[in-house]
């Protein structure tokens, strides 16, 4: 019986396997079909700078507007875009509809587009953002690209398209600062323009004191001395904006201060009069 028993285990074990095998597959050819088909979106979430007034910037966010599964967030498919690959075709429609849209704001922000690893690694990089800036018109300064630590991995690659991207005048900014393992030159090395605090970093500080003080203050102390520009994302409290305020930090992102939007809505929100944040 228990030889039984194990043998079926097995066989259940096995069907569940095949149904996530399955499963993954059919998820991998409907977002292979999903450019073709006008299910991908990108929403923008405003940036602020102190002191008031609209916002400074906005990053992209990818979304997929599933048939059945609803608007779906990048954790539930982009690990599929990234395994299969697809991740490049839909990196490069991100940045060609983030250019063509920002160009179409009502202010001039700059717009942020996250990269993903496999586009970094690609010399073909350089000549698809020349010709996302050229077609769409968007001046170079206005558009910067996030690049997260982990993605800086082959030093050797990363480095050569870094530098030809700062050629045409983008400005790059390291994402999720603070999760990786990069060591300090890294941020020299590359010659980014901007730090981007990672939320991590942000959720833990919730009264004066402390160490999440602290360490916000060596990291944004760490920015200035390098003369890196300094975001901080997930920003969901008034005490967490008003003590990032006064450690100097440059920039504020977080949904106290506006959630991602799709674009119709975003550039609403810059058309208002009454668009002022931070
Ligand atoms: P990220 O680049 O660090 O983007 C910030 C994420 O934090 C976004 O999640 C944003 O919606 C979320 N966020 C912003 N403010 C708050 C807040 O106050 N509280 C909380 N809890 N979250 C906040 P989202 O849109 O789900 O994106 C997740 C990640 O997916 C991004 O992290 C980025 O790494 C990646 N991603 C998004 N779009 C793209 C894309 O077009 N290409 C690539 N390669 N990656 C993308
Ligand atoms: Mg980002
Ligand atoms: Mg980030
Ligand atoms: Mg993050």
């Amino acid at each position: 019986a228990a030889k039984m028993k194990g043998r079926n285990t097995l066989v259940v074990f096995d069907e569940e396997i095949g149904t996530r095998v399955s499963t993954r597959l059919r998820r991998t050819h409907e977002l292979s079909e999903a450019i073709r088909r006008g299910t991908l979106e990108v929403h923008y979430q405003p940036v602020f700078e102190a002191g008031g007034g609209p916002p400074v910037a906005a990053e992209a966010l990818l979304r997929w507007r599933h048939p059945h599964l609803g608007l779906l967030p990048p954790s539930d498919f982009l690990e599929l875009a990234e395994e299969s690959g697809l991740i490049v075709p839909i990196g490069l429609w991100v940045l060609r509809r983030a250019c063509a849209d920002a160009v179409g704001w009502d202010r001039p922000l700059r717009v942020a587009v996250n990269l993903s690893v496999r586009q970094l690694n690609d010399l073909g990089l350089v000549d698809a953002v020349r010709k996302a800036l050229s077609d769409s018109g968007l001046p170079a300064r206005r558009l910067e690209l996030e690049i997260t630590e982990s993605t800086l991995a082959d030093r050797r690659i990363a480095r050569r398209v870094l530098e030809a991207l700062r050629a045409l005048d983008v400005q790059l900014a390291l994402d999720d600062f603070g999760t990786g393992f990069s060591s300090l030159s890294y941020l020299q090395h590359f010659g980014f323009d901007r730090l981007k605090i990672d939320r991590a970093f942000i959720q833990p500080l919730l009264q004066p004191g402390g160490q999440a003080m602290a360490m916000l203050r060596a990291v944004i102390g760490l920015a200035r001395a390098l003369k890196l520009q300094c975001t901080a994302e997930g920003i969901e409290d008034a005490f967490q904006l008003r003590a990032l305020q006064e450690l100097g930090c440059d920039a504020f992102q977080g949904y106290l201060l506006g959630r991602p939007l799709t674009n119709e809505a975003f550039n609403a929100l810059l058309a208002a009069p009454e668009a002022v944040g931070a």
